[in-house]
């Protein structure tokens, strides 16, 4: 069955909407009739007129009924005629059969893997379903999706994304159950079918983690060898607790799709079944993503700022910004729900650029020594214009680059290290500084933090809200701490929540430090008000603050 194309309920062979075939039958059967039709007269005519011949060449009789003969020849004529035009008609229609057999096919197949398509192989599940429902058997369902195939096509060109192609559909054939059938769905998406008896999911979780590893094995192409992995999303007709008990081929292959997200969302190269939760989960998700559009284009995205502090003298030295969405629909939503599906559907950078032009413009009235500081998406960073982008809404801003600091996590030292160094150099030469955000959490090695001119290292906060615990381990907080003054980098605490953790950082020398303890992050207004109270503080006897001086300046 597998990668055969048959004659389903949409390609009936009689009649089209057009009627033309039915058109066509009629034709021949007026042709038969003509040629049939004539053989009556001829038997007719000729035994009438044959013996009157004949005995005129014996010389028996006259000369046979002109007439008659004349009728005799002509009636040969038309049986000659009629014979031929019937036996054309039917070649015709042989042709015409032929050809269209090979148009259904062409429709029903992948020119590239030469595996069913989507339109394909859908009656062939519908069938699968129907005969599993009367055999107690269920049906399994694969949804297998190359992963970072869109990389291969970029890095390898596109003839070595068609051999991997090719490859995978001819490994997916190759491992394919005998009963089953297989497609390739589009893009880089394949998909199988097979029955199983019921309730023997363990067999097709065996089939699963069988594709998983030979598709996964490296793909030679030319000289270059291609490693690839697929996410593989699994959905059984049986599902209990799903809305729907008895699936069709598009349900069934809608939640293998669900499933093979949920794979692809948990880190790739594995396989999921389906669960009726994950309906509600993409339902949620779909519905953030629409949110997130239509918020980016209301401007519904504000920044909120966290204070920087010198914890030796407790002096506020600047903000970091961080992003918060106030939706209507879902109220105040924090950057780490946001900010991987701004990533995802590819939104990041303007959602990027609007926040840090707001916050250049809240910025403008603080005082100016204060620092601002915005964390930057590894995504970002591919963008080679990156970095003019940046300058220009400094630029436009009037705000000096050397007030300013972008945050990297160290995920972006595993892009493409070349674009990420000169986007650095060139904000760098600006005099823009660049901060190592998180450090600690990510597989940096000391070969790739020498490698990039960094200005400051921030220490993740999950290191530094440990200290706070009685007998925490306050070793490494130092390690890091010197492993920073080892490469001349000044250090960021992230997370200092309380006095305890502060008591120890303290000892550990000169270091800047940020979290609640000092505050939680706060909209314009808000620090704009600290600000203000903060500078009253200090000019207490009628001068006025920067702050509130550039305020009243409007
Ligand atoms: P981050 O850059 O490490 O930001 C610090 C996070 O720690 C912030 O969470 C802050 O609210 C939280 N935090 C600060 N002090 C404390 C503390 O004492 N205890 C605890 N438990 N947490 C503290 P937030 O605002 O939810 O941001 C989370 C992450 O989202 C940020 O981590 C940053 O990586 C990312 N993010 C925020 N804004 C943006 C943005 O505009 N662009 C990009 N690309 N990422 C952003
Ligand atoms: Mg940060
Ligand atoms: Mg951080």
């Amino acid at each position: 069955m597998a990668g055969s194309t048959r004659p389903g309920p949409d390609h009936p062979e009689v009649s089209t909407a057009t009627g033309e075939p039915l058109e066509r039958a009629q034709r021949d059967v007026v042709a038969l009739g003509i040629a049939v039709a004539s053989i009556i007269l001829f038997v007719g005519v000729a035994g009438r007129v044959m013996p009157q011949v004949v005995r005129s060449w014996m010389g028996l009789a006259h000369r046979p009924d002109m007439l008659l003969t004349n009728a005799l020849l002509l009636n040969i004529a038309l049986v000659i005629f009629g014979w031929r035009r019937y036996e054309e008609l039917r070649r015709e229609v042989g042709v015409r059969r032929q050809a269209e057999q090979t148009a259904r096919t062409l429709a029903e197949t992948d020119p590239l893997t030469g595996c069913l398509n989507r339109r394909g192989v859908t009656p062939a599940i519908g069938q699968m379903l129907d005969a599993a429902r009367g055999q107690d058997q269920e049906v399994a369902l694969f949804l297998i999706d190359l992963d970072n195939f869109k990389a291969i096509n970029d890095r390898c060109g596109h003839s070595a994304g068609d051999a991997v192609l090719v490859e995978t559909g001819r490994r997916v054939q190759q491992l394919l159950p005998r009963d089953g059938v297989c497609a390739r769905m589009g893009g880089d998406e394949f998909a199988c079918a097979f029955p199983f008896d019921a309730g023997d999911r363990a067999r097709a979780d065996r089939i699963a983690a069988e594709f998983l590893g030979a598709i996964s094995a490296p793909i030679q192409f030319a000289d270059l060898t291609i490693d690839v992995t697929v996410s593989v999303g699994l959905a059984s007709s049986h599902q209990p607790g799903a809305a729907v008990a008895s699936p069709d081929a598009e349900m069934l292959i809608h939640w293998a799709d669900i499933a093979m997200y949920h794979a692809k969302k948990h880190g790739r190269d594995r396989h999921a079944w389906f669960e009726p939760q994950m309906e509600s989960d993409i339902r949620f998700r779909n519905a953030l993503e629409s949110g997130l559009r239509r918020g980016v284009a209301a401007g519904e995205f504000v920044p909120y700022y966290e204070q920087q502090i010198d914890i030796q003298t407790g002096k506020l030295v600047g903000f970091e910004m961080l992003a918060r969405w106030i939706s209507p629909d879902f109220g105040v939503v924090t950057p780490e729900m946001f900010i991987p599906l701004a990533e995802e559907i590819g939104v990041i950078g303007e959602l990027s650029e609007s926040l840090i032009r707001k916050a250049l413009q809240d910025a403008q009235i603080w005082d100016d020594e204060l620092t601002l500081s915005v964390n930057i998406s590894p995504i970002q960073l591919r963008d080679p214009w990156f970095a003019q982008k940046l300058l220009r809404l400094l630029t436009e801003a009037g705000f000096p680059p050397h007030r300013f600091e972008i945050e990297i996590t160290e995920s972006c030292l595993h892009e493409n290290i070349a674009v990420v160094r000169s986007i650095i150099t060139s904000l760098k030469n600006q005099g823009v500084k660049i901060s190592l955000d998180d450090f600690g959490t990510g597989y940096s090695s000391l070969a790739q933090l020498r490698a990039l001119p960094f200005d400051r290292l921030k220490i993740d906060r999950s290191f530094v809200t440990e200290l706070a615990r009685e007998g925490a381990n306050t070793e490494l907080v130092a390690a890091i701490v010197a492993l920073g003054r080892g490469l001349g980098l000044p250090i960021v605490a992230e997370g200092i929540e309380n006095d305890e953790a502060l008591a120890v950082l303290l000892k550990l020398g000169d270091l800047k430090g940020q979290g609640y303890h000092y505050g939680r992050p706060e909209d314009a207004e808000a620090t704009l008000q600290r600000l203000m109270g903060q500078a009253a503080r200090e000019v207490p006897h009628g001068g006025r603050s920067k702050a509130a001086a550039k305020r009243a300046a409007g």
